[in-house]
């Protein structure tokens, strides 16, 4: 089948909520996938940052196909062991207490706004329900994550949005500890601002608000759906920033490319939410608790110290390319600047070259796969190099 054909069945009959890229994806090993006609392509997207080990890693696959052979689902009414296995995991790593399972990275945030919500009412009074986000932030699609969400253009179509958000300026501590009141119940950041253009937090700015929330009992979320997981080169972002927060979500890379979300809760909350009070049918189920198993177990401290090596050595090549005039983020989570030049046209050149990339805001984003060798990371920096080039010419 050609691409012309996926293209028209798909605008026919999918909702058009994508600016899809002009590619169709059949198959992939590893950092390397083909298109429909044959056509090889090296990924530095991971599918935005949920392939971790890449795609079709033998070992993921195996583990789910063996657990999809021998039970796949039961209902969270029933116990099985492969969540207990990734939720002991997530919290001997972290220091947290409990774990949420959830589908995505929305219902995560959703699930930690909830407990947020109930600890403020419970420990302060019913008026305890204000949560503080970020502008530039961006927390999902639901209706309550578009509140969360601090960016105004998220916000035109869809109200009336849940009551209860306000937005401070990241990096300025005068000004977003000035919006903390007694009704706040919660601040909830991203450490490094993916959707927003890869922006990563002031260290001293998130010491000093962490500290604030812990002097007033305000619980501190971080949102760490894109940069846990290892893409920041640590299991999760926050240990580079010396904090231990009282609420943790991820999503994206945990399930190494299945539907599997996260809310870790810390001391203070790991028993605020209590039978009834939230679920979800598929949450934490076996077959994608099986992927999450082996996607853990991969990250140990050698595999992050080299996802760390990877990205220094993309910035430091990204930095010397033609305009190209700043490259932000952590770990393997990168974000260029780029002088004069859509973002948009330079992904496209990529893909007529053979790589895929991402773009976040003006920006170019790269989030390729924890597991990318280092032959194909230069090759695929060598085609956006080209893709830059052209798009310039
Ligand atoms: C992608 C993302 C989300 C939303 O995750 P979904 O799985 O699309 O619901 C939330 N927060 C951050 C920081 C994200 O990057």
């Amino acid at each position: 089948m050609d691409f012309m054909e996926i293209h028209a069945r798909d605008a026919r009959h999918v909702a058009n909520t994508y600016a899809r890229f002009p590619v169709a994806i059949v198959r992939g090993q590893n950092a390397r996938c083909w298109d429909e006609s044959g056509k090889a392509y090296i990924d530095l997207t991971s599918g935005i940052g949920v392939n971790s080990l890449g795609y079709a890693d033998p070992a993921w696959a195996d583990a789910v196909a063996a657990q999809l052979h021998t039970l796949q689902h039961t209902s969270n009414l029933i116990h099985t062991l492969p969540c207990v296995e990734v939720a002991e995991t997530l919290c001997a790593r972290t220091g947290m207490r409990k774990v949420f399972f959830s589908n995505s990275g929305a219902e995560s945030n959703e699930g930690a706004i909830k407990c947020a919500r109930k600890y403020g009412r419970q420990s302060h009074g019913p008026a305890c329900h204000k949560i503080v986000t970020l502008d530039q932030s961006f927390h999902g699609r639901t209706v309550t994550t578009l509140a969360a969400t601090g960016q105004a253009s998220f916000h035109h179509q869809f109200g009336p949005f849940t009551e209860g958000f306000a937005y401070a300026p990241p990096g300025d501590i005068e000004k977003t500890l000035a919006m903390l009141d007694e009704n706040t119940c919660a601040v909830m950041i991203e450490l490094v601002q993916g959707e927003g253009g890869v922006i990563p937090l002031d260290a001293a700015y998130v010491k000093a608000l962490a500290e604030a929330c812990q002097a007033r009992d305000i619980l501190l979320i971080i949102d760490e759906v894109q940069t846990g997981i290892g893409r920041a080169g640590t299991l999760f972002a926050f240990e580079q920033y010396g904090i231990q927060p009282d609420i943790v979500t991820c999503a994206k890379g945990l399930g190494g490319g299945l539907p599997f979300g996260a809310v870790l809760f810390g001391e203070k909350c790991a028993d605020v939410l209590g039978p009834g009070d939230h679920g979800t049918t598929f949450g934490g189920n076996p077959a994608v608790s099986a992927g999450a198993k082996v996607v853990l177990a991969r990250l140990d401290d050698a595999f992050l110290r080299e996802v760390g090596k990877k990205g220094a050595h993309a910035r430091a090549r990204l930095l010397r390319m033609p305009r190209v005039t700043a490259v932000d983020g952590l770990g393997f989570m990168l974000g260029a600047s780029l002088a004069g030049l859509a973002a948009r046209d330079v992904v496209l050149a990529g893909i007529r070259n053979g790589v895929l990339t991402l773009t976040a805001k003006d920006r170019l984003r790269l989030l390729p796969p924890l597991t990318i060798p280092w032959d194909d990371l230069d090759e695929a920096l060598n085609r956006v190099e080209k893709a830059l080039k052209e798009v310039a010419a």
